[in-house]
């Protein structure tokens, strides 16, 4: 028996498309090959059958044990480590330096790695005006669509086709045709040039040759069921094994295995799926990813569904190809069907934005839909024109607008949009899925290229590794701590061992230097006078360090701290006289303020950021700083979210630092209100009940801009 534990390091973990590479890649060995997620305990299971594999949730930075046990174990294991080693498909991190062998333990997920918008927690559709077939959904791809309903119904509705000959064999021979379709499709889009999408159908055909659903209906069909009909529910209930696993990605999944057993279920029955020869909006419960992929784009218009995800595949494929789309709309489907009895063609609109669906739009509301299309348009045209210019209120109050990075990589991206530098760059991303700390040398390369990228006009705040937490390293053998998050975490670890934070910062004084430019740092996790005492230190032990060594060496460190942990807040006015800036990290703060885990989904309504009690404490932040007469930033997801850039300039605060892909809507969000406005918000912030209030009293300013009301990136 040849045993294998290694980390997966493919960002969304084994989700279908790595899964399917490597369960090919066990398939293809003549041994018994298992494999077991270390990480949660879950399994082993049968490493051949993707569906078997599918529910051990494996995801990035869990270790796996798989183990191969047969003729040629060896040479299976090294197959499918050079498989997972090569990313399965995927562009992943590099793999640990030759000969390292397997990880010793799990490196977490990173959770500051902020989410895109359209894959983070569902936002609070506005609600549509009350009338004949509005409906209120969430708005999934952004855009606007007017066509008839193309209506498609899951094939499980259909009744009972009798099977000629031997149902076992005709159900194979179904499994087998829908394998072929779907390896045709997958080649099709590939060679359309979208490797990506192809993946998707790659992954499909894997399913359909999985043994779970065709076995499932066979042993249905002893127990006497029609053919079909047992293949629909040999895959429902396979895809319900895979929604019930509490992961959002892989729930989003269960689409796609119904998808195959619909498609095993039409080959069987001899039916061929009427696609629309003319522009549509598809209405579906919950449109299958095959049967997005094969209407024409051009005649795929919109897309609207009664069910979904916003991360289920039909989405991630809409939003490739920028067809508008809305999910989650309740009563959507007895409203199209019910308009369209008797025959009759039905029109749908969609706002993928607002989530509005309306069935049989009138002249008017088809007017309005009209218009807002245009608006958006022309939002868009003008958030492009504006990145050239910087970040204001209305009356003209300069906001700066920065970007937050986790690696040199990024800075095109930042530049792109218009960052005027950048607020937060996350080092420990660079000590990450690797199985040593990255050397003095190739952090002053890492280093180097961000403040080269941004040059001496444009800061980049170099942020101290923040390690701990629900970052760990594992190479790095920290003790484990009951409460992570409570523990030694960041600037913390320095008062046991100055090594990893001297390095880094010897690197940064040396990339200073090399740049030509003064750097900003700031450390993670300030809580007391004592922490800034040990930057202090620190700094100063690594400047004396790098030019007793002779090297280049920065003319100096702009150095600041962030505050996220409350006692920082609470002695913001003494810290302030310590530190040239404060940057707000509103993820944590807000965690500690309402003592709720920031990665516990079940907390939601105590993670929004602009909850007036996290809002007293920014408050006091600034007023420190503003004694001290120091900048206070904000890097935490709030200054991305355009509600909360809006209360919190009108705090008081100078600068926001967000993903790069905020920075147009936070632009566009300031530019409509005057600071007077945004102060009055503020006041009104400090004083509201909850968020949602909060929330509530930005929207009507957002409403000027047409902003998405969104904002309800929860967490900081
Ligand atoms: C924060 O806590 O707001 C922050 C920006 O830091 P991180 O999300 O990396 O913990
Ligand atoms: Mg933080």
């Amino acid at each position: 028996m040849q045993t294998l534990e290694i980390e997966i390091r493919n960002p969304n973990g084994l989700h279908l498309r790595p899964l399917a590479q490597f369960v090919r890649v066990c398939a293809r060995s003549r041994s018994e090959v298992t494999i077991r997620n270390l990480t949660t305990g879950a399994g082993p299971a049968n490493a051949k059958q993707m569906l078997r594999v599918q529910p051990l949730g494996v995801r990035m930075g869990h270790l796996v044990r798989i183990t191969a046990a047969g003729e040629d174990e060896a040479e299976a294991i090294e197959a499918i480590r050079a498989a997972i080693e090569a990313g399965l498909g995927e562009e992943v991190p590099a793999p640990p330096p030759a000969g390292a062998g397997a990880t010793p333990s799990p490196v977490p997920v990173p959770a500051a790695v902020p989410a895109a918008p359209a894959a983070g927690p569902a936002p609070a559709a506005a609600p549509p005006p009350a009338g004949a077939g509005r409906l209120a959904g969430l708005g999934a791809v952004a855009g606007i669509a007017i066509a008839p309903a193309w209506r498609y119904r899951e094939p499980g509705a259909a009744g009972g086709v009798p099977v000629a000959g031997d149902p076992g064999a005709a159900i194979r021979a179904a499994a087998a045709a829908a394998e072929s379709q779907l390896e045709a499709l997958a080649t099709r889009i590939r060679a359309a040039g979208r490797p990506d999408d192809a993946g998707i159908f790659e992954a499909q055909a894997v399913l359909a040759a999985d043994p779970t659903i065709v076995d499932g209906a066979l042993a249905r069909v002893a127990a006497g069921s029609d053919p079909a009909a047992a293949v629909v529910d040999a895959a429902d209930e396979a895809a319900r094994m895979v929604a019930g696993l509490g992961d959002e990605l892989l729930a989003a999944r269960a689409a796609d295995v119904r998808d195959v057993g619909a498609r095993i279920a039409r080959a069987l029955r001899g039916e061929t799926l009427a696609l629309p020869d003319a522009p549509v909006v598809a209405v579906a419960d919950d449109l299958p990813p095959s049967v997005t992929a094969e209407i024409p784009a051009a005649l795929l218009r919109g897309i609207a569904l009664a069910g979904g995800s916003r991360t289920a595949h039909a989405v991630i494929l809409a939003r490739g190809l920028g067809i508008p789309c809305v999910v989650g709309c309740a009563g959507l489907l007895e409203a199209v069907d019910g308009a369209a009895a008797g025959g009759a063609t039905v029109e749908v609109a969609v706002d993928g934005e607002s989530g509005e669906v309306l069935v049989d739009p009138d002249v008017a509301a088809r007017a309005a839909f009209a218009a807002r299309a245009a608006a958006l348009a022309a939002r868009r045209a003008r958030a492009a024109a504006a990145r050239g210019r910087p970040a204001a209120t209305a009356d003209g109050v300069r906001v700066v607008l920065v970007a937050n990075i986790g690696h040199p990589d990024d800075a095109p991206r930042a530049l792109e949009a218009g960052a005027e530098g950048v607020g937060l760059f996350r080092t420990e991303f660079l000590f990450m899925r690797r199985q040593t700390p990255p050397t003095e040398d190739e952090q002053v390369a890492a280093y180097r290229r961000a403040l080269e990228a941004f040059g001496p006009a444009r800061p980049v705040v170099i942020r101290l590794a923040d390690i701990g937490g629900d970052k760990g390293i594992p190479y790095l053998g920290l003790p484990a701590e009951a409460n992570p998050f409570l523990g030694v975490r960041a600037i913390r670890l320095a008062y046991g061992d100055r090594e990893l934070l001297g390095t880094q910062l010897r690197a940064i004084w040396r990339a200073g230097g090399l740049a030509g430019v003064r750097p900003h740092v700031m450390a993670p996790m300030v809580a007391t006078l004592d922490d800034v005492d040990l930057l202090d230190e620190l700094r100063d032990e690594a400047r004396s360090a790098v030019l007793a060594a002779g090297r280049p060496c920065a003319e100096g460190i702009v150095t600041g701290i962030m505050v996220e942990v409350p006692a920082a807040a609470l002695l913001a006015r003494e810290l302030a006289r310590r530190v040239a800036f404060f940057s707000i990290g509103t993820n944590d703060l807000t965690q500690y303020v309402m003592a709720a885990d920031r990665g516990n989904a079940t907390l939601g309504r105590l993670q929004d950021a602009l909850h007036p009690a996290v809002l007293r404490a920014v408050a006091g932040v600034v007023a420190g700083a503003d004694e001290a007469g120091i900048p206070v930033a904000v890097c935490g997801e709030l200054a991305g979210d355009p509600a909360g850039a809006l209360v919190l300039v009108g705090l008081g605060v100078d600068e926001l630092s967000a993903d790069a892909g905020s920075l147009d809507d936070v632009r566009g969000a300031l530019a409509a209100a005057t600071l007077d406005e945004l102060r009055a918000l503020a006041r009104r912030a400090l004083d509201a009940r909850d968020a949602g209030e909060v929330r509530a009293a930005a929207g009507a300013l957002l409403a000027r801009v047409g902003a998405p009301l969104a904002g309800d990136r929860r967490g900081g």
